[in-house]
């Protein structure tokens, strides 16, 4: 009997034994692994910061280089040549071949006459521009309803011909132009801009409106006096400007001669504005 209860004892010890054996031997496992998942993490993190350092690096980067581009954007000389009046088969021709040649774009604010070529204007790269449809100062200025109704016909016309939704405009004699009341020009500006439409003026004058068959070195002198970064030259190709397109070539080559590129006015173009 003795022996029998000696040997439950030693049973029940080698059992006891083993059980906190496993125990401490899982303990070590489960420490290990502890261990391991900590040095885990621990990477993770740094690896966490170094990704983030390199985001905050990139980032400056980033900012440093969009000021620079901006910075040398804005200090970019560009002149935008401009024409308004038009298509004519007596001037836009002559104008489009000239423009060809020097690989120049260019910007015509068309008016409702001769609507088959405002898709060479497209074709050859050049913005369409919407200028009224009857550029009659008494119609358009009449009221804010009046001008919309004239400008959505041209807007039209020329989706109609060439499929663009023409959003760049100038008003007939300009925003400063002297026929417009101070009220109905307010309201048709809030307008244009509620409705998408950015409407440019000019800050060079070629001077070919103030009369038919003005000298061509006076139109060169006059367009080529500006000095501004950016220039938004006014010029015409209506069919009674018969000079504008012989001085076009000079103008060209003496802006080129300083330093100027040559780009069309599109909706995200600096704003050349008489009255805001
Ligand atoms: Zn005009």
């Amino acid at each position: 009997m003795k022996k029998v209860i000696i040997f439950l004892m030693l049973a029940v010890s080698i059992f006891a034994l083993g059980d906190a054996g496993r125990i401490l031997l899982n303990n070590k496992k489960t420490v290990d692994k502890i261990k391991g998942l900590k040095t885990e993490i621990a990477a993770l993190d740094k690896k966490e910061k170094e990704t983030n350092d390199t985001l905050v690096k990139l980032e400056e980067e980033n900012k440093a280089l969009r000021s620079e581009l901006s910075e040398q954007l804005a200090n970019k000389k560009v002149v935008y040549l401009t024409f308004d009046d038009g298509p004519t088969p007596q001037n836009t021709e002559k104008i489009l071949a000239i423009l060809k040649k020097n690989n120049i774009k260019g910007t015509f604010f068309v008016i409702g006459h001769n609507s088959d070529m405002y898709k060479r204007i497209v074709e050859e790269g050049h913005t369409i521009a919407l200028h009224t449809y009857s550029h009659n100062y008494k119609e358009v200025y009449a009221s804010e309803e009046a001008f919309f109704k004239d400008l959505y016909k041209i807007h039209d016309a020329v989706m109609e011909k060439t499929g663009v939704d023409a959003k760049v405009t100038r008003f007939p004699g300009g925003s400063s132009n002297a026929i417009v009341k101070k009220a109905t020009l307010r309201k048709i500006i809030d307008r244009l801009n509620d409705e998408g439409f950015v409407y440019q003026d000019w800050n060079c004058d070629s001077t070919d409106a103030a009369g038919n068959k003005r000298p061509v070195d006076v139109l060169v002198k006059n367009a080529t006096s500006c000095n501004a970064t950016k220039i938004n030259l006014l010029m015409h190709d209506s069919a009674a400007k018969m000079t504008t397109a012989d001085a076009l070539q000079p103008i060209i080559d003496s802006y080129r001669s300083r330093g100027y590129d040559f780009e069309e006015l599109t909706v995200y173009s600096p704003k050349f504005q008489h009255r805001k």
